[in-house]
């Protein structure tokens, strides 16, 4: 059976962005690498969105980025700016392909169906595969979105709507999330963050279908592209395995109170690829303690409290914007920590700590 130095199991966003970082940096000119993936082929399945706060390698598969944003709860509207950390989409497909041809080229990297192909007695492994899909009773961040095309101009394409809380809460946290591409073309997103027990708030479709209606007044328009996704808000327990690193959201770089995880994961790429010769004995890459402990704190009030959170979520924004954006991005100051903290109710969040 073959052998290699690194084995990648799972090629999607984590495992191609690795083995990406590792083969730009000339890590793979003597070292051999195996990735596992079932998939038959790549294509669009996901649209990865982010504020721009640090670079990244895929700044030519961005769909789009935007330098102003809305967030709606009932009866009121704030508009930010964010043209420091612009916000930007990247296209899966673009991304796998990409990645796939570049990879392509390098004799010392491998594709397998199946790890039992393989003998990884002797490999480093980074996995970013695990069986959470029975974590039911825990929270996710569960959606579905539609890419629509209209034949009139509608959207204005110089600004997202990140939250729009204004629809039906069910006891739950509920948002729509629209992204035009342009005057015609947009992503509009149902967005949960719940337990993934409640059937009744899965008509993703008809939820989509009304509030295109109802609230965007738009009738006509076809579907080009549809995605579907549920981001566990957990950390995920994987038993240590000897010679295996865990990346991706399995490796815990999801922030548990927005789901954002795609940028985290390209600093862990960052993280390991600097460190490679190395990477059994240096730390793990985490995301950092203090934004750890906050989203656990704001979990526990958002289990708690649902009905709150429209209004909590909104209440942050009147920080600073930029402040706001690095706290959800990772890279808030002390002082931006202390502006985002002061502005929760305090009670509630000082009751969840000692729960
Ligand atoms: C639809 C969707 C939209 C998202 N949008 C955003 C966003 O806007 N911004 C953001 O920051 N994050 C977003 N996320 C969260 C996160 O960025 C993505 O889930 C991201 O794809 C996580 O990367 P990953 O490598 O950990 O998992 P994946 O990309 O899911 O990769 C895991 C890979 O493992 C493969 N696999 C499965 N079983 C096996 C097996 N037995 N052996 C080997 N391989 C296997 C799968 O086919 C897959 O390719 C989104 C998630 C989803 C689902």
């Amino acid at each position: 059976m073959k052998e290699f130095d690194y084995v990648i199991i799972g090629g999607g966003c984590a495992g191609l962005s690795l083995a990406y970082e590792l083969e730009i940096h000339n890590k793979l000119i003597d070292k051999k690498l195996a990735i596992i993936e079932p998939r038959e082929d790549y294509k669009r399945d996901k649209s990865w969105s982010f504020w721009k706060v640090t670079s990244h390698n895929f700044s030519d598969c961005i769909k789009k980025s935007w330098k102003n944003f809305t967030i709606n709860i009932s009866n009121n509207t704030k508009y930010l700016e964010c043209s420091k950390t612009p916000y930007q989409t990247i296209d899966s497909g673009l991304f796998y392909e990409k990645i796939i041809n570049k990879l392509k080229l390098n004799e010392n990297i491998f594709f397998f169906k199946n790890i039992n192909e393989i003998n990884t007695q002797n490999s480093i492994l980074f996995n970013s595969v695990s069986d959470i899909s029975d974590d039911k009773h825990k929270l996710w961040q569960h959606f579905y979105g539609i890419e629509i095309e209209t034949d009139k101009k509608i959207f204005d394409d110089e600004i997202f709507n990140l939250m729009d809380f204004d629809c039906e809460q069910k006891n739950k946290v509920h948002f729509f999330y629209t992204l035009p591409f342009s005057k015609n073309k947009a992503l509009i997103e149902t967005t949960w963050i719940s337990e993934l027990n409640d059937k009744s708030i899965m008509d993703y479709e008809k939820q989509i279908t009304n509030y295109l209606n109802d609230r965007l007044k738009i009738k006509k328009y076809k579907i080009n592209y549809s995605e579907k996704g549920a981001i566990p808000l957990f950390q995920i327990n994987n038993l240590k395995k000897l010679n295996q690193i865990n990346i991706g959201t399995v490796g815990g770089m999801t922030r548990l109170s927005t789901g954002y995880t795609f940028l985290n994961i390209q600093e862990q790429c960052k993280y390991i690829r600097e460190n490679i010769k190395n990477i059994q004995k240096v730390k793990l890459f985490q995301i950092s303690k203090k934004y750890r402990f906050f989203d656990e704190i704001f979990l526990k009030v958002l289990r708690k409290n649902p009905e709150k959170m429209p209004n909590i979520f909104y209440k942050m924004f009147e920080s600073n914007t930029e402040t706001v954006i690095n706290f959800l991005s990772n890279t808030s100051n002390i002082f931006e920590d202390f502006s985002i903290v002061t502005r929760m109710p305090k009670w509630i969040f000082i009751k969840a700590l000692f729960n």
